[in-house]
């Protein structure tokens, strides 16, 4: 194997930055993605870019609410149990059916749910109250005049805005979406986003492992953590800690994508192939104080935005949490981009590092939160069975068991 590196260890530099100032260069340097029309299934977790307008009417037309006989309420006004009154039944009309069949005084009409109420019907009998005749029909109860038609306009009339500009689209959205006709809405694209993972110790899942080894897991981690917001990712697995190996992999793809996530690489050591491969190219290397996930890069390589993130999976996958996803949400629209924060007693001391904002993982249950697994940036089992996360301030190196914390609900673990 060769290494190609430039850096040597290096001591750490200038005063780290905020959470929140880094927040707010990572959002800076995104540009909101451009407003597409796309097929309705496709919308998904995006946002609408424009008030929909529908050009129909729901139901667009009076139609049966049961499986049963168009009526008129008058006709089986006297019908009872014992008593049933018996009508001729000269059509059906099954859900579908698009020509105009009247219906005349003393008959009624076999009738599908969904079906078009005939002119002259003002109820409908459901098959249940009646002998379910196909020829002749006894109706066994009366029906005040309306009862099972579902009008036409109840639940929108054409020319109403029925969802507006800045909704996110889950099912029910874009099933309303296409209930009133739409085959594609304008939304804000996908974020398109290339992960790249280095590192000459990783090897692809799926192979065997050297000692020394281990197997590569970030880009996994962060193409699907973009994937759930909505975001495109592709995953240009890994390249060894070599520059020129680095370049390559980068150049064929300058042109493609919105924004290049690498993972590892950015620390002090020798072989931090990622600052070697970006320093003085418009990628700022600096410090974040913030545990996990102190040292950070980020700036536009040949014109391309870059965010480097350190290479230890919970470092990774926190920097992902506080700085990438409010990012990504807001370049595709969002305008809720931070997770829900709550109040929760700690059900454990904790001791945090001053002048850095730590985040312990965590489950909450009710009003406490309790930490689970140490604050070490390699243990990733426990990021997995956490459901939360809880903030120790800057200022705070003990938070004692009972001690009131914010905790941020990232959903996840069941
Ligand atoms: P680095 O930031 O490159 O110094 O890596 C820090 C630690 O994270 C080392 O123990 C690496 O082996 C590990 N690591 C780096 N990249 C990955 C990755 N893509 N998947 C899993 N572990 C990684
Ligand atoms: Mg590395």
């Amino acid at each position: 194997m060769r290494y190609v590196a430039n850096s040597p260890i290096s001591a750490p530099n200038s005063a780290p930055i905020s959470v929140a100032d880094y927040r707010a260069r990572i959002t800076a340097l995104i540009r909101p993605t451009p407003v597409t029309l796309r097929p309705t299934l496709d919308c998904v977790g995006l946002v609408l870019a424009e008030d929909l307008v529908s050009g129909v009417s729901l139901p667009p037309f009076d139609n049966s609410a049961m499986d049963g006989y168009a009526v008129r309420s008058e006709d089986v006004a006297d019908a009872e149990r014992l008593a049933a009154v018996a009508l001729p039944v000269p059509v059906d009309i099954p859900a579908g059916r698009t020509d105009i069949v009247p219906l005349l005084p003393g008959t009624a009409h076999r009738i599908m749910t969904g079906a078009p109420i005939p002119p002259g019907a003002d109820a409908v009998v459901k098959v249940e109250d009646t002998d379910g005749g196909v020829q002749r029909v006894a109706v066994r109860a009366p029906v005040a005049p309306g009862t099972h038609i579902r009008r036409a306009g109840e639940d929108v009339t054409a020319g109403d805005a029925v969802l507006r500009a800045g909704t996110v689209l889950g099912s029910p959205q874009l099933g309303l979406a296409a209930a009133i006709g739409l085959a594609e809405l304008p939304v804000h694209r996908p974020v398109r986003v290339l992960v790249l993972s280095t590192g000459s110790e990783l090897v692809a899942p799926g192979n065997p492992l050297l000692h020394g080894q281990i197997y590569e897991s970030n880009s996994v981690l962060l193409a699907a953590a973009v994937r759930e917001i909505g975001g495109e990712a592709t995953v240009l697995r890994f390249v060894p800690d070599d520059v020129a190996a680095f370049h390559a992999a980068v150049a064929e793809h300058l042109g493609d994508v919105d924004l290049l996530v690498t993972s590892g690489g950015v620390s002090a050591g020798a072989y931090e192939v990622v600052k070697d491969a970006l320093t003085g190219q418009g990628v700022e290397f600096l410090r974040v104080a913030v545990q996990p996930g102190g040292p950070q890069g980020s700036g536009t390589f040949k014109g391309l935005p870059v965010v480097t993130l350190p290479g230890n999976p919970v470092s990774s996958a926190l920097s992902f949490e506080l700085f990438l996803r409010p990012a990504l949400l807001a370049a595709m629209g969002h305008t809720v981009i931070q997770r829900p924060r709550v109040r929760a007693r700690s059900a454990a001391e904790l001791r945090s590092p001053s002048a850095r904002r730590q985040y312990r993982r965590g489950r909450i249950e009710g009003d406490v939160v309790t930490p689970v697994g140490g604050p070490g940036s390699h243990l990733l089992a426990s990021f997995a069975a956490s459901d939360c996360l809880i903030e120790v301030p800057e200022d705070t190196e003990v938070v004692a068991e009972g001690d009131v914390v914010d905790v941020l609900l990232i959903g996840g673990a069941t």
